[in-house]
């Protein structure tokens, strides 16, 4: 077998051991794939429910007040430093336990109340929100999910109120975007009381400020010669652990301490695992969903923020006697500003949801929503910073720091392509292996012909049945009826792909990256209709006239649909041979061997 052949293998494995654990509810992303609409995960649109709603509100007048009056986000940027001052103040109006248990000092707020109370702070200081998400979404969610209740009651306490503050430590030198490379070593004691830890972490937020580290180290798979990786519990004070450099000076969100650090022997007791020895992979990638949730929640806010600057700008700057906003140019940035803000939000709130409600499999839509937001936020910025012209270059206005802080949103917590990818062959998975069946019962009927007729049946079932989108609003049948003749096109153009390409499109990342775009837009305008239904429905119930969000509604479906009907005609019609044949020139790579 060749080197690649072998690490082709080693990543199925890996991949199929992390990612499928066995039978699972059918969830909304993988449905799509398979030319179903799971209505019940998306549909009616979900809310908080009335027992926290009074919690979450108290929560968030608490956090308005604060960052109105103490957040200072120009400051922290020109400091580089989010004051000490302020963390103790995030701590006191619950923000760094948004959803500990309230046992543990916590608010015990679900996951989609968490999102609001994130994206109130996205729409003031990225540096506060990657600070806030570090801390919560992923420094203490390995805790949260995987400890036990002996390491929650030890270490939550002072973690929810900000006495001490937690970080994320996964990405090494050699363990990027490729997070299991994971190179850091943790040897088992002889007595086998405790492990000793031996490597070098790098861009770790908070790493120098967090008293309570959650590592990820390669242990040794008992009875075999391979290793696997495990989540440890690290503090600073434990001896040979050296902070190399504490704030990594830095193009964006500035106030936060990203830094390096090394661990040298350093001994950690076994106590100190959290969840499964040798599953620390799976604990990463989990608490990475929560964090792409909240991610999500951040970039909306800053996307709102972004409609409110240019809005402003636009019905105020005058330029040949009219206001900037007259022009149709400058409102078609508007407009979509608008929309892609309607969308992010619903997005948000109904990935949320899904963890709130229980699904057990939410790994694509986190992946979708992540990659969605980060770039539509990018898009607003550029659009907004536009309209502002040569007034948006200065510092004085807060959209050039905006454009510096937004640009790592495509990068960290899983590169935007890392996560395209991932959409569609994760997706892609379920209807692939009922073709992989059908075809190996041709190659060899003596297997059987039982699996591959139910495989055969439901292929053939979602080809020939257009699905149902179940809206309540009669204005919106016809918005429903589209979305439901494209996610049949959308699985017609998935098996033909599989059909088509069979293995090699593992790594046909131009065709993946087309279906993963009408994926996530199938996902997006599902969100929006899902919204903008239960807001028709409120607005009758209450005797209201269609407010203005409404448009951005409408606009975003008509937009979105467009663009999934593209990214499917451009399976078919493209230009990737003459696009590779470039790249692999410029890079030297003769593909012709
Ligand atoms: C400010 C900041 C804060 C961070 N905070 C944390 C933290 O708290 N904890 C933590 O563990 N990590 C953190 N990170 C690390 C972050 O998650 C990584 O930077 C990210 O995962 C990408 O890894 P990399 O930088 O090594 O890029 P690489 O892995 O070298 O990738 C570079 C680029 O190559 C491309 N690429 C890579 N693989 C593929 C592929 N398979 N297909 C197509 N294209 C590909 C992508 O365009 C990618 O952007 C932080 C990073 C920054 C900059």
């Amino acid at each position: 077998m060749s080197e690649v052949e072998t690490q082709r293998q080693k990543e199925i494995q890996q991949a199929e051991e992390l990612l499928f654990a066995g039978p699972q509810a059918l969830g909304f992303a993988k449905g799509l794939f398979q030319g179903h609409f799971v209505a019940d995960w998306v549909m009616p649109y979900p809310r908080v429910p009335a027992a926290q709603q009074t919690e979450l509100d108290k929560t968030l007048a608490e956090v308005r007040q604060f960052l109105d009056e103490h957040l200072d986000p120009v400051a922290i940027d020109r400091q580089a430093e989010i004051p000490r001052a302020v963390i103790d103040g995030l701590g006191r109006v619950g923000v760094l336990g948004t959803t500990a248990p309230v046992e543990f000092g916590g608010r015990g707020l679900m996951q989609m109340a968490n999102c609001q109370v994130l994206e109130e702070i996205g729409s003031r200081c990225a540096s506060t929100s990657v600070f806030v998400n570090a801390h919560h979404s992923i420094g203490i969610r390995a805790l949260l999910l995987f400890g036990t209740h002996e390491q929650k009651q030890k270490w939550l306490p002072k973690l929810v109120t900000g006495e001490q503050l937690g970080a994320f430590a996964l990405t090494e030198k050699e363990a990027g975007s490729d997070a299991a490379n994971v190179q850091m070593q943790a040897r088992p004691s002889q007595d086998g009381s405790h492990f000793i830890l031996n490597g070098e972490k790098r861009y770790i937020t908070n790493a120098a400020i967090a008293h309570v580290l959650t590592v990820m180290a390669r242990t040794p798979v008992p009875g075999s010669d391979k290793t696997a990786i495990t989540a440890f519990l690290v503090t600073p004070d434990m001896p040979g652990f050296t902070i190399l450099e504490a704030r990594m000076p830095k193009m964006g969100i500035r106030g936060t301490a990203t830094g390096r650090f090394a661990l040298r022997d350093v001994k950690v007791p076994k106590e100190n695992i959290l969840g499964p020895m040798g599953k620390g992979l799976k604990v990463a990638l989990t608490v990475l969903d929560f964090g792409r949730t909240t991610f999500g929640a951040c970039c909306t806010g800053a996307a709102k923020t972004c409609l409110r600057l240019a809005v402003e700008h636009a019905n105020t700057r005058k330029q040949f006697n009219k206001t900037l906003g007259e022009f149709h140019l400058v409102k078609k940035k508007i407009a979509r500003i608008a929309a892609d803000a309607y969308a992010m939000e619903a997005m948000t709130t109904i990935t949320a949801s899904l963890i709130d409600r229980g699904l057990e499999d939410y790994m694509i839509e986190t992946a979708m929503l992540k990659v969605f937001t980060t770039e539509r936020l990018w898009e607003a910025i550029n659009e907004a910073f536009q309209i502002y012209g040569g007034s948006a270059y200065f510092v004085d206005l807060p959209l050039e720091r905006m454009v510096r802080d937004a640009r790592i949103n495509q990068i960290g917590e899983g590169s935007n392509e890392v996560l395209t990818s991932f959409i569609a062959l994760v997706g892609m998975r379920g209807p692939g292996m009922e073709f992989k069946e059908i075809y190996d019962t041709m190659l060899k009927p003596s297997r059987g012909l039982g699996k591959a007729w139910t495989a055969g049946m439901h292929r053939l079932g979602a080809a020939v049945r257009i699905p149902d989108v179940p809206v309540e609003s009669a204005d919106l049948r016809s918005f429903g009826n589209q979305l439901g003749r494209l996610i049949w096109r959308f699985n017609f153009a998935v098996n033909r792909a599989l059909i088509a390409y069979r293995e090699p499109i593992l790594d046909m990342q131009l065709v993946q990256e087309r279906i993963a775009g009408a994926a996530m837009d199938l996902f997006a305008s599902t969100c929006v209709l899902s919204r903008w239904d239960a807001e028709l429905q409120a607005a009758r119930r209450n005797g209201d006239s269609a407010p203005l969000e409404h448009h951005a509604a409408d606009f975003f479906l008509r937009r979105s649909f467009r663009r999934i009907r593209r990214c499917l005609s451009d399976l078919n019609d493209n230009d990737d041979t003459a696009l590779l044949a470039t790249a692999n020139a410029a890079l030297g790579q003769d593909r012709s061997k």
